[in-house]
């Protein structure tokens, strides 16, 4: 069709909603729709960004925006979080129709799911109500086609006044026709906004209201919509509104009379909420009648006989137990062998530095910071951190993509509801796997503030993969052996499956504390959508959690490393009569560090490592070996001579890794705790709480091991 596009810059994701235009002629393009539809899926391939996708409804909880040029134009998309309605209830929905409502969009499309039309088009009708440039999008074609379901395009665009465009999102070619609409929308009139049939009663009632809002604003097209919102429930909206309309005596006593002539009409509150919902159900049936056909009936009995194993009674369990050991053991098994290519080829490559450094003649100083510090640090993240993540962020992505997460968040729903929490925290927790931070802000598809803040507070308690490659490689060197083979994996898959169960069982503890103290309360009812199955896409999986997920965190770790690196070998080699600065920092933390188990340098590589957790190993190493009497830590056998010439055992080791489990999270994560709550008291609480139960336990374990003399 001669349309090119090209994916231009990139943008941010962000919690507010004003739109970053880069010129004033950018068109502003909100991408809208109900969750899990494939919106994400659509912006990257427009952008050219990396939003995180997964076949989970509520995993997009901030805007996004990126770029996208086509010939006649540069668009500003906005990828909303997922949203089933403008009365909306949970924060990420809020995020969705605060945008919509007041986000200047020039155009709105909005993305819904082929196979259930019906239910997406509530919120069509309902931002036709609002915006005079939409686009609807029915995506996900091609599952809707495998399920015999065909769909009438022209027969909806006609009767919705709007195009409407098909489109697989996981072709990127059917995105050249939703590109070249929106083209041709900006060449057309303004579409003529939609009026919905609601009662009588209710329009005659807001008729008042609705023109002084009209005068208030200078926005008689919307007056209507902005009316029956302000005479709803949804206070946080009301309040949104307000703060966009002057709050004028005329106003209020507009408001007053509206209110009154309901109540007149025998209409209260929950009645007017089911007549303004009612109305927009019916209407997507109308709408949809005849235009949706399903050839044969799918009954989703694939699906249910899938979930009655997976979400089963007796086998839910078992098999979450079983896929957990199974990734760890591909993780551990696959990822010995390039950690130990990378590690050897970074000693050769040190080498060479020491070659060329004594070559060029340059300090020793130099040498040391550049060389032994920022390199050696670097190249020990790298080599031990980036295998693992390279395989375990895959698998973990491919149970994403086919729908596997959400039902996670089902069977743990039952344990959570004991410590008065939601299920959804178990999706929170799933994220904080990848990212702490990510699963801090993650929290948000939780509704209830309070099981919100219990998720928050809590989910530092599962490693993230800054702590991931610490566990496999002390577990390997102190509890399996260096050993390479089937049962030395199996091993270290079981051993990192039981620190992960120490994990989970640990933030169920901490939730049920805080729920019976300062967070009290009942659990509040959800509803969580379990997707259907779908196919993964293997290559893009592959693709995406490589270079988006690994490489990003990868990178992020060595930014860190590389400074800490320099910083630590400073510190290690500043002498003040005679010891380092290191040394006696350390000394000052020993006799307090030897109560937990571990020693003075362990303890400072924890509180130096507060930026990235991924460094504390690497700081011991190099604090370690400063003197420079190891030169050579690659393998696995010469981490085991380091750490043991340092007086370690594998209660040392096990404190290690027990504290590395729980203490305070890294800084960004507390900033991110920062910024979602607004509260230094909960910054506080997230790092007093892991940190406590890592003192208690790693107190215990030594205690333990002196009383057996061990
Ligand atoms: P969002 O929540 O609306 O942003 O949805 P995502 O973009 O995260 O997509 C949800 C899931 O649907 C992901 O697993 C996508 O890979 C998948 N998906 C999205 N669009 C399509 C499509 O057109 N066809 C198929 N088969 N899968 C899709």
């Amino acid at each position: 069709m001669g349309l090119t596009y090209r994916s231009v810059g990139h943008g941010a994701a962000d919690t507010s909603t004003a739109a970053c235009r880069r010129s004033p002629a950018d068109r502003v393009i909100a991408l809208a729709g109900n969750p899990n539809v494939g919106k994400s899926t659509i912006f990257n391939q427009l952008t050219g960004m990396h939003q995180h996708t997964g076949n989970w409804p509520g995993k997009t909880v901030a805007c996004a925006q990126g770029f996208c040029r086509t010939d006649a134009c540069e668009y500003l998309l906005v990828d909303l979080p997922g949203t089933y309605s403008l009365l909306a209830h949970s924060a990420e929905e809020q995020v969705a129709r605060d945008f919509l409502c007041f986000g200047g969009a020039d155009a709105t499309i909005v993305v819904c799911d082929a196979t259930c039309l019906e239910r997406n088009c509530n919120l069509v009708l309902q931002i036709r109500e609002i915006c005079d440039r939409v686009i609807v999008c029915v995506n996900l074609m091609d599952e809707a086609a495998r399920k015999g379901i065909s769909i009438d395009l022209s027969l909806l665009s006609q009767r919705l006044g709007v195009p409407v465009v098909g489109t697989s999102a996981t072709d990127p070619h059917s995105l050249a026709t939703l590109l070249a609409a929106l083209d041709r929308l900006f060449t057309t009139e303004k579409q003529p906004l939609l009026s919905l049939p609601y009662p009588p009663d209710i329009l005659q009632a807001v008729a008042g209201l609705s023109e002084t809002v009209a005068d208030l604003t200078g926005r008689p097209d919307i007056s209507l919509f902005l009316s029956l919102r302000l005479l709803g429930s949804d206070e946080e909206l009301k309040d949104k509104i307000s703060g966009n309309i002057p709050d004028t005596p005329a106003l209020r006593d507009a408001r007053v009379s509206a209110q009154q002539t309901l109540a007149a009409c025998g209409i209260d509150a929950a009645a007017y909420e089911e007549a303004i919902a009612s109305t927009i159900v019916r209407q997507a049936e109308i709408l949809c009648c005849d235009a949706v056909h399903t050839s044969r009936a799918d009954t989703g009995d694939r699906d249910r006989r899938i979930d009655r194993v997976l979400t089963g009674k007796f086998s839910a369990f078992p098999i979450m137990l079983a896929l957990l050991v199974f990734i760890f053991f591909l993780t551990v098994t696959v990822a010995n062998i390039p950690s130990s290519w990378l590690s050897y080829g970074f000693a050769l490559a040190e080498d060479g530095l020491d070659r060329l450094f004594a070559a060029w003649g340059a300090p020793l100083w130099l040498h040391g910071i550049l060389v032994t510090g920022v390199f050696r640090v670097t190249g020990w993240v790298v080599s031990v951190m980036l295998p693992p993540m390279a395989i375990f962020f895959p698998l973990f992505t491919l149970l994403e993509d086919i729908g596997y997460l959400p039902r996670v968040a089902y069977n743990l729903d039952r344990p959570f509801r004991r410590c008065s929490a939601c299920g959804k925290q178990a999706l929170t927790m799933c994220m904080g796997f990848g990212c702490n931070a990510a699963g801090v802000v993650g929290c948000r598809i939780i509704d209830s503030p309070r099981e919100r803040k219990l998720a928050l507070l809590t989910n530092a308690f599962v490693p993230c993969n800054g702590r991931f490659p610490t566990l496999l490689t002390l577990i390997g060197i102190f509890f399996v052996g260096t050993g390479i083979g089937l049962s030395s994996s199996l091993a270290s898959a079981a051993f990192l499956t039981l620190f992960v169960l120490l994990s989970v069982a640990m933030t169920f503890l901490a939730t049920w504390l805080l729920s019976r103290t300062l967070l009290h309360g009942e659990p509040s009812s959800f509803t969580l959508e379990l997707p259907p199955y779908r196919r993964p896409r293997v290559l893009q999986i592959l693709i995406r959690s490589v270079f988006d997920r690994t490489l990003f965190v990868l990178l992020r770790a060595v930014a860190v490393a590389a400074p800490a690196g320099a910083v630590i070998w400073i510190l290690s080699n500043t002498y003040i009569d005679g010891i380092s600065l290191l040394a006696r920092a350390a000394a000052f933390l020993d006799p307090f560090a030897v109560l937990l188990g571990l020693d003075g340098v362990i303890l400072l590589a924890f509180l130096l490592g507060f930026p990235a957790n991924e460094i504390v190993l690497p700081i011991v190493l190099m604090a370690y070996t400063a003197g420079g009497a190891l030169s050579d830590t690659g393998s696995a056998a010469d981490l085991y001579a380091i750490l043991s010439a340092n007086g370690w055992s594998a209660v040392t080791a096990l404190s290690f890794l027990l504290f590395s489990l729980f203490h305070w999270p890294c800084s960004t994560t507390l900033l991110t705790i920062r910024k979602e709550t607004g509260r230094l008291r909960d910054v506080f609480l997230a790092a007093a709480l892991p940190t406590a139960f890592g003192l208690l336990l790693c107190f215990s374990v030594h205690s333990v091991a002196f009383l057996f003399g061990l």
